[in-house]
């Protein structure tokens, strides 16, 4: 059950009150030696937080600071990130530092693409590529036995913290830690998604965390390991999917990333999707650009439509990252990437679209050629699973 502890009326928390303090103090401060106040500060607050649930005292600290104090809330929000998806914990005597990591996947098919849980022998080759390129020698970590979908990740700062102490006590035995996929939301069908293998690292305090840590290691010559050995042991879950592996990180880091990745991946698998569905060369696509908005602007949305057509047969939604808004070149970059997959029949539309979506089956409405947002649907001859593309 979440709920606020110390909850007064209309105000926020003593403790989110202290927290934004110290989240001012951090943005401000000048100097190492007071960062580290601070930081001392803002970890044991946060750390006690999290541990008694209260999820909306932190989110209502953040909130306070977003509205006035950029720096403040960037280091608040790093702060309850790190406490998050890390731990400090004693065993056989030690003190052990773990961390919550991610394997991210960007697959598309034109079936569907897998979660659920991961066997046996797959999660056996995972753990040896991930312990010889990616995890510091010596460390102990573990996998949680399925593979998430974005909307089956741990909702919340509190979920993610309780997630992490189960993998860390499986990590500290260096077993796997068995997840039943029945407690997990339904997935929802989408052409291109991103899927994500996690577990937690265990290293004695202080100790390196990841090969590329290591004095004869680095981020380069883990990617290269990991996008070719890596990518083998994860190709093995996806059947029927194209699929990139991007290099495992902390949880939330590799999940930005994943975030970052999809947008463009999302658009090359389209593009490889029409032609693969349709015979539709790229060079006879026609692609549509538009701003969709809602108090303001929300996401970029691309429809795809057939040469001498207006009817959309495929869409895709752009979401807007971190401090991006109307006057980012979010535009341009789409139409370079169209350009790069061979799409010329390009329209990027200036007026702004409503934040529209299909009353019947949810799906976000796209702009045609035209300028009006319109329903994807594919042709009749041609209805592959899913029904609805995203
Ligand atoms: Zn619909």
């Amino acid at each position: 059950m979440k709920r606020t502890r110390f909850s007064r009326r209309g105000g926020l928390t003593r403790d989110a009150e202290k927290l934004i303090v110290a989240a001012r103090g951090l943005g401000n401060s000048g100097s190492r030696l007071e960062d580290a106040f601070w930081e001392t500060q803002l970890f044991g607050l946060a750390d006690r937080m999290l541990a008694a649930g209260n999820e909306d005292g932190l989110n209502a600290a953040l909130d306070a600071l977003y509205r006035d104090d950029g720096r403040g809330y960037e280091a608040l929000a790093d702060m309850v990130e790190a406490s998050a998806e890390s731990l400090q914990v004693d065993e056989d005597g030690k003190q052990w530092d773990v961390l919550m990591f991610a394997a991210p996947a960007l697959a598309w098919s034109r079936f569907s693409i897998p979660a659920g849980t991961i066997s046996g022998s797959a999660l056996a080759a995972l753990r040896v590529h991930l312990g010889a390129h990616v995890l510091a020698a010596g460390s102990r970590f573990a996998l949680a036995n399925v593979l998430w979908s974005p909307d089956q990740l741990p909702n919340g700062f509190v979920e993610t913290r309780e997630l992490v102490q189960r993998l860390a006590a499986s990590a500290l035995k260096e077993h796997d830690l068995v997840v039943d996929p029945r407690e997990l939301p339904e997935t929802s069908p989408f052409l291109s998604d991103m899927r994500y293998v996690i577990g937690a690292v265990a290293v004695p305090r202080g100790e390196a965390l990841f090969r590329w840590q290591e004095t004869d290691g680095s981020r380069d010559s883990a990617t290269t390991a990991w996008t070719s050995q890596g990518h083998a042991a994860m190709q093995a879950l996806f059947s029927g999917c194209a699929l990139e592996v991007l290099l495992p990180d902390a949880f939330h880091s590799a999940c930005r990333q994943a975030d970052r990745r999809a947008r463009p991946y999302s658009i090359l698998s389209s593009v490889a999707f029409l032609e693969s569905a349709l015979e539709a060369k790229p060079s006879t696509l026609r692609a549509a650009i538009g701003g969709f908005w809602d108090k303001r602007l929300e996401e970029f949305r691309v429809g795809f439509s057939l040469a001498g057509e207006t009817a959309i047969v495929h869409g895709v939604v752009w979401p807007l990252l971190d401090a991006e808004d109307e006057n980012s070149d979010v535009p341009q970059q789409i139409e370079a990437l169209l350009r790069e997959c061979g799409v010329t029949d390009i329209t990027v539309h200036e007026q702004r679209f409503p934040l529209e979506y299909c009353d019947d089956c949810g799906a976000p409405l796209y702009p045609d050629p035209d300028g009006m947002p319109a329903h994807a649907e594919m042709p009749e001859e041609e209805q592959p699973q899913p029904r609805h593309l995203h």
